[in-house]
């Protein structure tokens, strides 16, 4: 099954290539997909966005059409919200060449604005077209924009296959790292998508007491923390993925997901009891920083603190800031091969600025290296990472060198 990852602007590209990677560890039936370019949004004044104060911020996952029927005012304005979002993903699928396979309901934007007669009308077309309606591939668009009554995830009751996930406010659950409950969803949306038929029959199997099961209901983020932290799915929930005669690679992936996720949410959790280093990849061809056992992290170094740091892995033994001079060839290859887009000028103009005695260029990009892996990594593990030494003296990056491995493609 073909899946596109697509996002809006805000989603940066850490986040989006960071799930990316996340999601292609694991051998399952699906194959990602990236759209080149964030997508644009114009989110409508009537819209209104869940503001933190508000007492429905937290509700991050919700059903719709079943158990839970807001107020018929604020459903319509949510409905709008989510044909917004949904709009993008429909958008994007027009772009791609099977376009004209999939339906005219896509081609259709005036009937997003047609005028609601009547919620249960509505409600009622919707479900015949969902029922219609399944795309030959999924599309699931990130977003940083909150949906009316801020959803974590959502499902297009017009198209079986469109899903948006909200990306942001997981910050202070996950230690930095939103790829976890992002992908999370991903996977657990996956598996719903070949579950159930539609977003009611889901509705149905939901559990509204949450027990650690990935069916939780789930009102707030810190419920939505413990499905991460068991990553488990309940007896009855087994009966049911059973019964739905769930493929064994679909069910592996999922697992495989989950199981990885809260490895390393266990993992980050006893961060002062675990400080020794990891390995460490330095990948392709523009030399990426990444750490394969904590769920392929990467370092996200821009070009010029890349080579600065790859500089300084090739020296175990340390360098003197004020011999950067000695090192102006190595680092011109480095430099090269990081960005090998930049001319010619400009890679000589950062190589003058670098190797200058007492470079503040240098300093700025070491001491922002340090902040990206205690972003990363907590100061104590850090430690391991980022470079360091005494004023004056050697400079050195500590990683046991067996640590390190390249990977050119
Ligand atoms: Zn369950």
């Amino acid at each position: 099954m073909l899946v596109h990852l697509i996002r809006t602007k805000g989603v940066s590209d850490e986040l989006y290539f960071g799930c990316y990677e996340f999601l292609n560890q694991f051998v399952g039936p699906y194959s990602f997909e990236l759209s080149d370019k964030p997508r644009e949004i114009t989110i409508k004044d009537e819209i209104r966005i869940v503001k933190p104060d508000d007492p429905r911020y937290d509700i991050k996952e919700k059903i719709r059409y079943s158990q839970y029927m807001p107020p018929a005012e604020s459903k319509i304005q949510e409905r709008k919200s989510w044909r917004d979002l949904f709009r993008i993903n429909n958008k994007y699928r027009k772009s791609t060449d099977d376009f004209d396979s999939q339906r005219n309901v896509l081609s259709d934007d005036n009937q997003y604005h047609s005028s609601f007669e009547s919620d249960e009308a509505l409600v009622a077309e919707d479900r015949l077209d969902y029922i219609r309606t399944e795309a030959p591939y999924i599309v699931i668009l990130l977003t940083e924009h909150a949906n009316h009554e801020n959803w974590f995830v959502g499902y297009d009751p017009n198209l079986k296959g469109n899903y948006f996930i909200h990306t942001d406010g997981w910050d202070h659950f996950t230690s930095g790292d939103p790829r976890y409950p992002v992908c999370y969803h991903i996977a657990s949306t996956l598996l719903k998508h070949a579950m159930f038929d539609n977003p009611e029959e889901m509705g149905n199997y939901m559990h509204y007491q949450s027990k650690g099961c990935m069916m939780d209901f789930c009102q707030n983020k810190s419920e939505v923390m413990l499905k991460l932290r068991t990553a488990d799915v309940c007896p009855e929930c087994q009966n049911l993925i059973r019964a739905k005669k769930i493929t064994h690679m679909q069910l592996r992936y999922t697992f495989d997901v989950m199981e990885d996720i809260r490895r390393q949410l266990l993992f980050k959790d006893r961060y002062d009891l675990l400080r020794q280093a990891t390995p460490m990849l330095v990948k392709g061809r523009s030399q990426k920083i990444v750490l394969p056992e904590m769920g392929m992290l990467q370092i996200g170094l821009s070009p010029t603190e890349r080579a600065v740091y790859l500089l300084f892995l090739n020296h175990p033994e340390g360098i003197r800031l004020a011999e950067m001079g000695e090192y102006k060839g190595e680092l011109r290859g480095i430099l090269n091969k990081v960005s090998p887009s930049d001319s010619r000028e400009t890679i000589e103009g950062q190589l003058e600025n670098l190797c200058e005695y007492n470079s503040n260029s240098l300093s700025e990009k070491m001491s922002r290296i340090k902040r990206k892996f205690d972003e990363k990594l907590g100061a104590a593990m850090s430690e391991h990472y980022y470079i360091k030494g005494p004023n004056g003296g050697l400079k050195k990056i500590d990683l046991d060198r067996n640590y390190l491995q390249y990977e050119d493609n």
